[in-house]
This record gives structure tokens, C-alpha cells and sequence, in this order.
């Protein structure tokens, strides 16, 4: 079970287990200095995770101790983006300058104890007198002063006595130590300016280095969970402590890797630089990768946990691939939203062998069955059609409307071109068509082939709105600030059409566009006269394509054409599977991915050839396996198709659960060994005995009387929470649907 875990959830629970302390409290610590970016989502689901995983809490602490930059507008961001992300932070949001009479009393213990001094040298002299990594330094003269002479200068700095930098408090540790954060660290600062909270009561400022660990140790903070840049810091964080006595269930400091992003910056400071030098909107613009932009352009709170469970918790600091986020939010709308029809570039079609109005019966979810969900979409004489979905002299390969050949209009008719109308300087400005009677979607009789479908709206109908397509802010993989930025990262598109049944969708709901991505109604701009949708992301990773064109090189894929950025039309071998593949239920982003892919396809095919679990096995193929792939090639790998059949069949007969067969196929991926050994050796048969999962569930009922009070009171979200301990209590190994039902009696008896 603990292999599994990450190293701070290990040493919770190890301190748990000896009593180290009797409840887990973390906390997250931001400096309101700017808006939280996704580096902080992983900090706030690491500490308020852990917290909720071992039923203890964690404080919303704001590090306050530097008020030139700080202010209140902040504040509020940070508590927006800790909510949206679906923690909770217990009572009150905490205030490091909550805690500043209690830090000025303890500084005062220490000046009486000696470990601390007043000292008035010069910036420069500090920085001569501090010595190397190689050398020791030289402790300042005034650190002789009188523990008298100490606190009266110590509370005459407090009262405003003195200038910005005349004197400073320093703690009296070694001068020679070889860790330079020892030596003699700065515990307070003059500064003679207002504090948003505090006012002007303050004239002196405690340093991180103080004011951290006392603020853990007042609010009763167990583990300390902070970045790998404090490593170093950690000394003073324990000689504060232990010097002042504060030894009996103290906090401890651990820290874990930053989370860094390729075409991202991460840091507040350089954030606000784009803002204020107005490349961007604001904080929250969609383009912003703090979670105040992730959310405006549609982001789930879902996408975003689930990438933040996929990085993982390491020691050691790596670069995380942009597309990871990507694939996340992709993979959470996939089957979520709705599938409508917009056109972004239009090109007018009047289909002139048709007369009068009718309303098509369109799913919103072609092609996942569990959900349900349809609309009428207006079907007209006249409509729209995206300019790219037709050419008049196309290239070998095109598969939409071309002078001779058809195109399927979704969920409609089958169109024919008939004539080309140009504008004076040859522009194409209409196409004359005929449409097929007998060849409406679901009831097609006319047995004409096509090789497409298309997007369309009625042009009567439709809704004329303003698109805003994002690229990357960034065009350096490794970007410093403003000097990277990407001039071309907005695109708004003004005329767009949607058919009317989105528009009158609730303003907080996201849509796939057919062929074009994921798209989200601006909560800001948009108004009901001005829809403004923002592009949340494609449908596909168009920019993994782009950059490996020396792969497609040498596979040359021969009948494949860029037309745009996005849609590249299919090989007719590609055409083939990706029929095949929906007509047994895969749904289109799965069957494009694998039709497109000749690797994946095959190794696919190969799978299917050893068991008929056609979705299940596209699942993993499309994810893992495709993973694993990006890496290296097929002969590569260290497992076969068969292998993976095997393990896909041990999850359909119930033999493992879904969540078990994931961590079987990462050894899989190592060791090459089969499923059913690594299941046998490590004792992962899925439990679905009620008989052993019942005792397990009476333990945890037992445990959590407060708990099962709420429940009974209402509080029915509680039964996840129930279903989560018994499943983390068998490592996973518990038939969930089993757990559910079995809690759910029990906690209704
Ligand atoms: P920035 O440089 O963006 O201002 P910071 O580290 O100064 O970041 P704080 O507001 O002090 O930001 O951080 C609050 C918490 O978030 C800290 O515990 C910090 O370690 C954590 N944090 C900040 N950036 C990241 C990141 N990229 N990955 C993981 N955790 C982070
Ligand atoms: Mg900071």
C-alpha cells in the first residue's frame, strides 16, 4: 500500500502512527503579492489534500510581511482560487500580521536570552562581514551590545524611532557555519510604511525566517510543507524553535519539488509585469497561467486537480510538458459537454433545390452513450459552412466539398456543389448547392459515399458571436518574461455563427464545437447582445505535430494535407479504421487518435485480436500505452498487445479494479513482467466480499462518530468521504460499487 504513496503522505502518516502528533495541520502560506498560479494549485491540493486524506485541516495563511507589495485585492484572489478548487479552509482565512504582537514578544525572549541583538552596521559591512561558502564570517561589532541596550533599541525601532535600514535585529547563531543561513540571520526589519491590515502601527517587520515558523507553531501546524528553495532555511526554522523551547508538538519543516512548466512562467513577480505593461488583459486574462486565467477560459477545477494527482509529489525539481495540462482538460470535457455546431470563417451555401424550414433531432452526445441530451437544430435553404470545408481545386486527400465531390452536412443531408459564386476580384463568396432528399442522418437511403462530415448552421438562425482563439503566451519553451512573449497568443474572431441552442445554455457551460475544440462562454465580457466565447483548447495536441516534423518525415503518410491548423484530412486506410472504430463505439477523439496513428492503431488492432473489450482497450491504448509510446518505439517497449489484453480482461471480469490495473501497468512498463503475476505477488484481487469489506467500513463508522453525525444531519457528500477511507484502507483493493452500496446501508441504519 505505501509504495504507492508519495513521500509526504508517508511521513504523515509515520508520525501518526508513532504520535508524533495526535491530528495533521498544514497549512498554505501565499504572500498576497499577486494572483496564485497553477504552481500554487499544486501546493494547495499537496496541503489541503494531505489535510483532508487524514482528516485533520489546513489553515489559509496569508504571509503578510512585506507590505510594499502586498494588498487585499489578493487576498481575495487567493481565497477565489483555494474555493474554486474545492477546498476549504476551516473558519477564518489567518494573517501572519495576526501574529505579530505574539513575534515581537518572542524576538523580545530571545535578546533576553542573548540569542539575539540589535545590530546598526552597514548594508555593506553585513555583506563583507558575512564571509563565503569557503570562508567564515566575522560577527558585526555591535552584536557585543547589553541585553539592555538591546531591548531598548528593539522597542524604539518598534515605535518608529528610526529610518528604513538604520538598524536590524539579528539572531545570535554561528558566524562560521557552513549552512550561510546560519549565520546570524535577520529577524526583523525597519520599515516605516503602512500595512494594508495592520495600518501604521507597525514601523519594524518580522523576516520570513522568523515569522514562518512561530506563525506554524502558534496556529498548531504539524508538517510544514514548503518548496525545495527552502531547504537551506530549515536550520533557522529549527533553531528558532528549539532555542525558544518551543519542543512539545512543533512543527516540521519538509520540503517538495516546484512545479515547473515548459512556454510558462511561474512567478508572481513576472506575472505582474505583463500585467502592468498591458500584454495582457488583467491577472485573470485566459492566456494567464494563474488559476484566475485557467479559469476565465474555461478550465474546470476537475482538469486542474487531476493534473496536479498526475505530476505527482517529488524531491527533485522537473519541467513539466504544457500539452500535460492540455491532455487534462481535454480529457475531463471529452465526454462532459455537449457537441454543437459553430462556424468561425463562414462561406455562405444556398442549397437551391430546397424550400421551407424543418428542425433536426441532434444528440448532444453522438457518440457516448451513457448521456443523454438533444436539440432541434434549424435546417434552411440558406447557410454556413466553413470557408476550409470546401475547395474548388483541391490537393489529393481532400475529403469535404470540392466541385465534384459530396460532403455530409452533420446530422443533415448530403450536399453537391452545382456553382461557384466570386466576387469581382475572384474571391469565393458562395457556393450554389443541391442537397440529397433521402439522405438525412439516420435515415440515409440515398447510398452515396462520403468522406466527411461538416460543421453547418442555418443562417436565418444562427447566432452571430465574437471568438477568441488563444495561442501560447510564450513562444520560448523556457521563457524569462516579456522578452519571450508571443505576439500572435490572441486571436478574436468577430464573426462567428452558432445554431441558437447554445445560446440558450446557463452562462457557466462549456461546449465542444464540433471539429474546431472546447470552447466557454468569457464570464466577463460576454453579455446577452455579445456572446463571447473563449477557446479553451483543441481537440487534439496540434503542437506536439508541429514540432516533430522530422518524425512524419520519415514515415511519410502519403495522401496526408495540412489545410489548417487543425484539421489535416485522412488517408483513405485512416478514413477505414476511423469508421470502423466508431461503428464499435469508440467515440471520435478516441477513433481519430488511433486512426491517425499508425503505431497506435496496430498495437490496438493487436490488442483487439486477443479480447473484444473494444472501449476499455482503446482507453488504455489511447492513454498509457500512447504515453509510454511518446517516449520510444514500439519494438521498445517492454510489454506486448497481448499483455495488455490480458490486463484489460482481469479489470472486465472484476478481477481488478480500474485504479489497481493503472499502477499494474506502470510495473508493467518496468519490469515487462504479465498482470496476472504482478496482481498475485502483490496481493491486488479486487475485494468484493461484503463479508471482508463490511468490518472494515463498522472500523471507520466507529472512528468518525462526528462524521457520521453530519451524515445523518444531512450532510450526504459525506458518503464519499466514507467510500474513500474504506478504499484507501484496502489500498485501493475494494469493488467500489460494492463499498458504495455497503456504506450506504450501514449509514442509513
Ligand atoms: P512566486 O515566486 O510566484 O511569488 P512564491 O513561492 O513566492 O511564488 P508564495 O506566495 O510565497 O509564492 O507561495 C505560497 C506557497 O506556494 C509556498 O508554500 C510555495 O512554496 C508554493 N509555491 C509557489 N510556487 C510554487 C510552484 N511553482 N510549485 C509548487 N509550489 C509553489
Ligand atoms: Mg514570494
Amino acid at each position: 500500500m505505501s509504495e504507492s504513496k508519495d513521500f509526504l503522505r508517508m511521513i504523515v502518516e509515520e508520525d501518526l502512527k508513532s504520535g508524533k502528533y495526535k491530528e495533521v495541520v498544514t497549512r498554505f502560506p501565499p504572500e498576497p503579492n499577486g494572483f496564485p498560479h497553477i504552481g500554487h494549485a499544486k501546493s494547495i491540493v499537496i496541503n489541503f489534500g494531505i489535510a483532508n486524506d487524514y482528516n485533520g485541516h489546513c489553515n489559509l495563511r496569508m504571509d503578510d510581511t512585506n507590505p510594499t507589495k502586498e494588498d487585499t485585492k489578493y487576498v481575495e484572489a487567493l481565497k477565489d482560487a483555494v474555493e474554486w478548487l474545492g477546498f476549504q479552509w476551516g473558519d477564518d482565512v489567518h494573517f501572519t500580521s495576526d501574529y505579530f504582537s505574539k513575534i515581537y514578544d518572542y524576538a523580545v525572549e530571545l535578546i533576553k536570552m542573548d540569542k539575539a541583538y540589535v545590530d546598526s552596521a552597514s548594508e555593506d559591512e553585513t555583506r563583507e562581514n558575512r564571509g563565503t561558502v569557503k570562508q567564515a564570517g566575522k560577527r558585526s561589532k555591535y552584536a557585543q551590545r547589553s541585553v539592555e541596550e538591546n531591548l531598548d533599541l528593539f522597542e524604539r525601532m518598534k515605535n518608529g524611532e528610526f529610518k528604513d535600514g538604520e538598524h536590524v535585529l539579528r539572531a545570535k547563531i554561528d558566524m562560521s557555519a557552513a549552512n550561510m543561513k546560519m549565520r546570524d540571520p535577520l529577524l526583523y526589519r525597519i520599515r516605516n510604511v503602512h500595512h494594508f491590515r495592520a495600518d501604521n502601527k507597525w514601523s519594524i517587520y518580522p523576516m520570513y525566517d522568523f515569522a514562518h515558523c512561530l506563525s506554524d507553531y502558534i496556529e498548531g501546524v504539524s508538517h510544514s510543507i514548503c518548496t525545495l528553495e527552502f531547504e537551506n532555511n530549515r536550520d533557522v526554522y529549527n533553531w528558532v524553535l528549539d532555542t525558544l523551547g518551543l519542543t512539545t508538538s512543533r512543527p516540521y519543516q519538509h520540503e517538495f519539488a516546484r512545479l515547473g512548466i515548459n512556454y510558462t512562467v511561474m512567478s508572481k513577480r513576472k506575472l505582474l509585469e505583463l500585467v502592468q505593461g498591458g500584454q495582457v488583459s488583467g491577472w485573470d486574462d485566459p492566456r494567464m497561467p494563474t488559476i484566475a486565467g485557467y479559469r476565465r477560459r474555461g478550465y474546470t477545477p476537475e482538469s486542474i486537480l487531476n493534473f496536479c494527482d498526475q505530476i505527482g509529489i517529488a524531491k527533485a525539481n522537473s519541467m513539466v510538458d504544457v500539452a500535460q495540462l492540455e491532455f487534462c482538460i481535454r480529457d475531463d470535457l471529452n465526454t462532459k459537454v455537449p457537441r454543437v455546431l459553430a462556424v468561425l470563417d463562414p462561406l455562405k451555401v444556398t442549397i437551391v433545390n430546397y424550400e421551407g424550414n424543418e428542425e433536426i433531432d441532434a444528440p448532444y452526445y453522438p457518440h457516448d452513450v451513457p448521456k443523454e441530451g438533444d436539440r432541434k437544430i434549424p435546417f434552411s435553404k440558406e447557410i454556413y459552412i466553413e470557408r476550409d470545408d470546401f475547395m474548388e481545386n483541391p490537393p489529393k486527400g481532400y475529403f469535404r466539398l470540392t466541385p465534384d465531390q459530396p460532403v455530409k452536412l452533420r446530422h443533415a443531408y448530403i450536399i453537391t456543389c452545382k456553382e461557384i459564386i466570386k466576387d469581382t476580384s475572384g474571391n469565393i463568396i458562395e457556393i450554389k448547392a443541391e442537397y440529397i432528399p433521402n439522405s438525412l442522418s439516420g435515415s440515409d437511403t440515398s447510398g452515396i459515399k462520403v468522406k466527411s462530415a461538416i460543421q453547418w448552421v442555418s443562417i436565418a438562425e444562427a447566432k452571430k458571436v465574437e471568438v477568441r482563439v488563444y495561442d501560447r503566451i510564450f513562444k520560448d519553451e523556457a521563457p524569462e518574461g516579456i522578452e519571450d512573449i508571443n505576439p500572435d497568443s490572441l486571436k478574436v474572431i468577430k464573426n462567428a455563427f452558432i445554431e441558437p441552442a447554445v445560446i440558450t445554455q446557463k452562462p457557466d457551460e462549456r461546449f465542444q464545437f464540433e471539429r474546431q475544440g472546447y470552447f466557454y462562454f468569457d464570464p466577463i465580457d460576454s453579455t446577452d447582445e455579445h456572446p463571447v466565447f473563449n477557446k479553451i483548447v483543441g481537440l487534439k495536441d496540434s503542437w506536439s505535430k508541429k514540432e516533430k516534423p522530422a518524425k512524419s518525415e520519415a514515415k511519410p503518410q502519403t495522401k496526408k494535407v495540412q489545410v489548417d491548423g487543425e484539421v489535416i484530412a485522412m488517408s483513405e486506410k485512416q478514413q477505414t479504421l476511423f469508421d470502423k472504430y466508431t461503428s464499435i463505439g469508440l467515440n471520435t477523439e478516441v477513433s481519430n487518435t488511433l486512426a491517425r496513428d499508425e503505431q497506435l492503431s496496430s498495437f490496438y488492432e493487436e490488442t483487439l485480436s486477443e479480447l473484444n473489450s473494444p472501449i476499455a482497450l482503446a482507453n488504455i491504448v489511447t492513454n498509457e500505452v500512447a504515453r509510454e509510446l511518446k517516449q520510444m518505439q514500439v519494438d521498445e517497449l517492454k510489454f506486448s498487445a497481448k499483455q495488455i489484453a490480458e490486463l484489460i480482461k482481469m479489470v472486465d471480469d472484476g478481477t481488478i479494479s480500474n485504479k489497481i490495473a493503472k499502477q499494474v501497468f506502470e510495473e508493467m512498463v518496468i519490469s515487462g513482467e504479465n498482470a496476472a503475476q504482478i496482481v498475485e505477488n502483490e496481493g491486488l484481487v479486487q475485494i468484493s466480499d461484503p463479508s471482508v469489506i463490511s468490518p472494515i467500513i463498522d472500523e471507520i463508522i466507529a472512528k468518525n462518530p462526528d462524521n457520521v453525525a453530519k451524515f445523518k444531519a444531512g450532510n450526504t457528500k459525506l458518503l464519499g468521504f466514507f467510500v474513500g477511507q474504506v478504499l484507501k484502507t484496502t489500498g485501493g483493493k475494494a469493488n467500489p460499487v460494492v463499498v458504495n452500496e455497503l456504506v450506504a446501508k450501514k449509514l442509513g441504519e
